[in-house]
């Protein structure tokens, strides 16, 4: 099988992420963004070797309008050639799928059963793959799931304390996402540890618009703190995170909230700019701290830290050893300042930082950023689009054979 590129798509409810890349060497050919999809303001922005252009889409402004001018530049850039398969980032695949996966109509049929579970993400990617399948009709296209990597996770974790019958037969359980760019730190880290990914045992904490940690015994997801949706566990940009089930009851019988009022509340008016009345944005609140005082944005990065090395800390309940911490997302691969908030919280777990080399790894440096005497604590810049591209490859070659 001819593995030369994969054009590997990440679509959501109103954008189209894609890159262009090798998957042998990890080069991107090409990648983009389509953004303010079904609205007049939808426009397409192509970065190919350091050229950056901007395309107006064309009415109904949707996710095939952006395909189609992508498929236009491909064509003109002489790269369709060079596409063996198409990859997705599929956000739910359940119980029934731990593998990047051929899409087929069961599979699709199955990603559709599954948006009842993840109503925001799955019916966005299935948009993307039946828009791919009308510009690509010949290639291959492959799932590859957010969750599949926790699926080793075992029943302890994954159960909640819910009725058996509601895991049985509703599959309310914790299924956890960020899987794909947990596993890819994961694999750098062995490679900096200088061993298996199955013999590494380590913290993983994705701190992006959406965060999570994860503990990895033997190279394997054994909990994480997602959970059946992601809106389970630290406190993140814009969603609480865990909460106390009681308060959404005292929301709705006494302070006039609707379901669907507390549904936007829990997901887009709390965690870091629900506490700091400012942004969800953390270099925002951090330049409010730092530089004006900001009594809220201080309190929201303290609590936001606090949870995450609260979090990070009850993991050592997972593992018999652990080799070390990896920062991976927007925020763990730039704020110096939250890993230190976060580190020096976990001096009980032997955590230390070099600040010299926490301040100097930044802006998509990599490296160790712990003390001598601490265990290690590593800065990884995450890259889920190439283990996207790498897997889709993979299962092709080995469907080949
Ligand atoms: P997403 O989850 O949408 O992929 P990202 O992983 O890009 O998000 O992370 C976005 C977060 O990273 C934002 O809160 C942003 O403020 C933060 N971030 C990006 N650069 C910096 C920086 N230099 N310092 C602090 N935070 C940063």
């Amino acid at each position: 099988m001819n593995t030369n590129a994969i054009l590997v798509i990440n679509c959501g409810s109103s954008s189209v992420k894609f890159s262009l890349i090798k998957p042998a060497s990890g080069e991107t050919l090409l990648s983009g963004l389509a953004e303010c999809l079904l609205s007049t303001d939808a426009k397409v922005t192509i970065k190919q070797q350091g050229d950056k252009k901007t395309y107006k889409l064309p009415d109904p402004f949707d996710h095939q309008a952006a395909l189609s001018v992508l498929v236009v530049q491909l064509q003109q850039l002489n790269l369709v050639k060079d596409i063996s398969a198409i990859g997705h980032r599929v956000v739910h695949g359940g119980e029934k799928y731990s593998q990047p996966t051929l899409i087929t109509t069961e599979v699709e049929q199955a990603i559709s059963q599954l948006a009842k579970l993840a109503p925001l993400h799955n019916p966005a990617n299935l948009i993307g793959i039946k828009a791919c399948q009308a510009a690509f009709d010949c290639l291959p296209q492959v799932a590859v799931f957010d969750t599949a990597f926790h699926q080793s996770m075992p029943e302890k974790a994954y159960m909640y304390g819910l009725p058996y019958s509601l895991y049985k037969e509703h599959g309310i359980r914790r299924y956890g996402f960020h899987g794909t760019s947990h596993y890819f730190v994961a694999n750098q880290a062995a490679k900096q540890l200088n061993k298996p990914l199955a013999q590494c045992n380590l913290i993983s904490a994705h701190l992006g618009n959406g965060c999570s940690v994860t503990v990895i015994k033997n190279g394997e997801s054994v909990d994480t703190s997602m959970g059946m949706t992601p809106g389970e566990g630290l406190i993140m940009g814009t969603r609480c995170g865990d909460l106390d089930t009681g308060i959404i009851f005292h929301l709705v019988d006494n302070l006039g909230y609707s379901i669907s009022d507390v549904d936007k509340l829990v997901n887009k008016e709390s965690g870091l700019v629900g506490i700091s009345d400012l942004s969800n944005d953390c270099r925002t609140l951090e330049n409010a701290m730092l530089e004006d005082n900001h009594v809220q944005a201080t309190l929201a990065l303290t609590v936001f830290c606090y949870r995450i090395a609260k979090s990070i800390a009850s993991y050592s309940a997972s593992l018999t050893q652990l080799d070390g911490l990896v920062f991976t997302g927007g925020i763990g691969e730039n704020s110096s300042w939250v890993r230190t908030e976060i580190v020096k919280q976990l001096g009980l777990l032997n955590f230390s930082l070099d600040e010299e080399k926490n301040q100097a790894t930044r802006f998509g440096a990599s490296g160790n950023i712990a003390t001598k005497n601490s265990r290690a604590c590593w800065v990884i810049a995450t890259n889920e689009e190439f283990v996207i591209a790498e897997q889709s490859a993979q299962l092709l070659t080995n469907l080949a054979k």
